[in-house]
């Protein structure tokens, strides 16, 4: 039975959040995750299974942003947050159609789903591929655990586009969610609140490699968010992946991407080539914790140098 669960005792206090461990009980239940208390009305489940999942309590209910890769892990914290705020979800909003945010969809099902209509294409091929084999072991060299949560998947368009903007909630319980582009192009995230607490996707990926290899990542587009939002100095950043930070590490992130991109353009007006510039590794001293590059990390890189 994959429901039998129970929130253990653990509490400790990171920046302003409060974390409680959340264990399954035996190896077939749902993968363990982290609940972080990062506002009154926004609580972020922590894991690595696929991307974090937020929900922000509005008055008239529960918003959820991404649903990991995990339809388990999505089901079970929306289970949890609708018995600790005693209301009941209204949407789901997936900030930007990559699979690690949105194979874990089925746990809200009866709910409409929002997402930025720019990312279209990418929806338009997730839905259409067939789970055969050879396209569960693709996908699981990059998301491991892939071939578990793909039994429990249901992937499916959003019901609702949005182009630019989404509004949710009314009066001081609005939230307003702005597709900026960046990570991708339709890369969306909200700040809730008044001193607000940013929910960003991936445009925040805290303490580890950030991904930005896509044809449609757009670097100016994604600094110039990240600067928006130190500007606001804002109490916390609910990342895509990786623990909630505050503004100064937020500042570190941002100050990391200006680097990469500056000095590739250097390089590249130097006449180094693609291969060298992945060769002679010339970045910044990295803002995550020293790791081994993986495969995908290329794919990075060559979107940089061809930006440049
Ligand atoms: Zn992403």
């Amino acid at each position: 039975m994959r429901s039998r669960w129970r929130i253990g005792p653990v509490c400790f206090v990171i920046l302003l959040t409060v974390v409680i461990s959340a264990r399954a009980n035996d190896p077939g239940d749902t993968p363990p995750y982290d609940l972080v208390e990062v506002s009154p009305s926004v609580v972020m489940a922590l894991h690595d299974n696929g991307s974090n999942i937020s929900c922000v309590a509005l008055d008239d209910g529960l918003v959820f942003f991404d649903a990991s890769l995990s339809t388990r892990t999505a089901t079970a914290f929306r289970q949890a947050m609708e018995i600790r705020f005693k209301r009941s979800t209204v949407a789901l909003v997936l900030t930007h159609a990559h699979l690690d945010h949105i194979l874990g969809m089925a746990a809200f099902a009866d709910v409409p789903v929002y997402a930025a209509e720019a990312g279209r294409p990418r929806w338009d091929h997730f839905v259409a591929i067939e789970w055969d084999e050879r396209a569960i072991a693709g996908y699981a060299a990059v998301f491991p655990t892939l071939p578990d949560e793909i039994l429990d998947a249901e992937l499916r368009l959003p019901t609702d586009w949005f182009s630019d903007e989404l509004v949710l909630g009314s009066g001081e319980d609005e939230i307003r969610i702005r597709r900026t582009g960046g990570h991708t192009v339709d890369s969306s995230s909200t700040v809730v609140g008044v001193g607000g607490v940013v929910i960003a996707g991936d445009l925040v990926q805290a303490r580890r490699r950030p991904y930005f290899g896509e044809p449609d990542t757009d670097f100016s587009a994604w600094i110039g968010t990240l600067r928006g939002w130190e500007e606001l100095e804002v109490e916390a950043v609910c990342p895509g992946h990786g623990p909630v930070i505050d503004t100064a590490e937020l500042g570190e992130i941002r100050l990391w991407f200006e680097g990469a991109s500056a000095a590739v353009k250097k390089l590249k007006a130097e006449d180094v080539s693609l291969e060298d510039l992945v060769a002679q590794d010339k970045l910044p001293p990295p803002y995550w914790p020293e790791d081994d590059a993986p495969g995908w990390w290329g794919y990075c890189l060559k979107r940089l140098y061809d930006a440049s």
